[in-house]
């Protein structure tokens, strides 16, 4: 009897597993390619084509298994295509995940292989920089395929995380007028978690504003960059939580909000540019329940989304500008509708999203 259950248990495979979440996800496509001479192991996953082609960066990090990363391009996906159908963006969610070698002999043949594998999907994945590629590497991309954006050709304009920052200072200044009723930042506490492409760009934002900065990294020399250039007051990773602040930013790693972390919070805001920012979905039931106002992550931090959208389907950068300050009325509508409605600020955004996706 023992035997014939482990036996019936050794029949899921990972891949069962990965077709589940697949279902639950309510995917999509997900398309693998290892090329044996640049040692390429390359995943798109591809969430939701409805409203367009769909549009992700491709990230290049070390994964403990090949499983792990097809569930982080999975997870990833998803959320870009909430993400883009919050900001109304006539795109669909997707995602590139590159396994990362230990060494690469020649970056250009391997981001051939990469262009030529986004190439063949014929225009229902665009690719753009994420964590581990850089707008240079999408130069090369864009040698062989067009299916490309964030790259170099419009300079500054190209880099996500300037306006990925703009966007989440403007979810920022709604929650304030939300919450304290203050159109200005001028004295408003941001403790800042993560000094990193992002964090420094929020920091400078906020700093130019009035706003009083807390900051922490695990890179020491991020952080006093930030200290030096925005007299941010540097802490340890580990007390930003409980930092005496009116707004917490998460601008580090995913699921830093949990119900220990949350229960630290000093802050009554929070609103930062991490994706999936939560450990679970009940943390914002739980943030509500403590009084403290959540800003949906992929509602604030789609400002880089915006623009990488922008660069590939029309150039209108006046438009992508407007579109990233309008973040603020999207962030406003969820907090009122979550008061009305008495449902957390996620349920709120997660629900208008849904919507526009079916
Ligand atoms: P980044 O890698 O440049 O910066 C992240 C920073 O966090 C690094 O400086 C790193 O040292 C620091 N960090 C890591 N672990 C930490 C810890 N435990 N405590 C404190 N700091 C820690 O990344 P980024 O481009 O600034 O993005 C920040 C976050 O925003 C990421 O979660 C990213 O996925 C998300 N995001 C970024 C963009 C964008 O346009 N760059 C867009 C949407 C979402």
């Amino acid at each position: 009897m023992i035997q014939e259950v482990s036996r019936k248990h050794k029949q899921h495979t990972a891949l069962d597993g990965l077709f589940r979440y697949a279902e639950f996800l309510n995917f999509g496509q997900i398309h693998i390619k290892f090329d044996p001479v640049t040692h390429l192991k390359a995943i798109i996953a591809v969430h939701n084509l409805k409203r367009g082609p769909a549009i992700g960066g491709c990230r290049m990090v070390h994964y403990g298994s090949a499983d792990a990363a097809i569930e982080d391009a999975m997870r990833l996906a998803y959320g870009m295509s909430f993400k883009a159908a919050m900001s109304n963006l006539p795109h669909g969610g997707a995602k590139a995940v590159l396994i990362a070698p230990k060494i690469i002999k020649d970056r250009k043949a391997y981001l051939y292989s990469f262009a030529d594998f986004v190439d063949s999907l014929g225009g229902s994945y665009v690719t753009a920089v994420d964590s581990g590629t850089s707008m240079q590497d999408m130069d090369i991309i864009a040698e062989r395929t067009s299916f490309v954006t964030t790259t170099t050709k419009f300079g500054d304009l190209g880099n996500p995380s300037l306006h990925t920052a703009t966007g989440v200072r403007r979810s920022i200044e709604a929650a304030v007028k939300f919450k304290l009723g203050r159109d200005s930042l001028e004295g408003i506490h941001v403790a800042i978690q993560g000094a990193g492409h992002v964090g420094f760009s929020l920091a400078n934002e906020l700093h130019a504003r009035g706003a009083k900065l807390t900051m922490t990294d695990v890179n020491t020399m991020a952080l006093q960059r930030c200290v030096e250039e925005f007299n941010a007051i540097a802490c340890e990773p580990e007390m930003i939580y409980s930092t005496n602040a009116d707004v917490f930013s998460p601008c580090a790693l995913g699921a830093t909000l949990n119900t220990k972390t949350i229960h630290q919070l000093k802050a009554s805001m929070v609103v930062g540019s991490a994706n999936n920012q939560l450990a679970h979905r009940h943390h914002a039931d739980l943030m509500q329940e403590r009084g403290i106002l959540y800003a949906p992550d992929f509602v604030a931090n789609a400002g880089g989304l915006i623009y990488a959208a922008a660069m590939y389907d029309h150039n209108d950068f006046d438009k992508a500008q407007q579109q990233v300050f309008n973040i603020y009325d999207t962030i406003m509508d969820v907090f009122s509708r979550s008061i009305k409605e008495n449902r957390s600020t996620l349920d709120v955004a997660e629900n208008i999203a849904m919507t526009r996706l079916r």
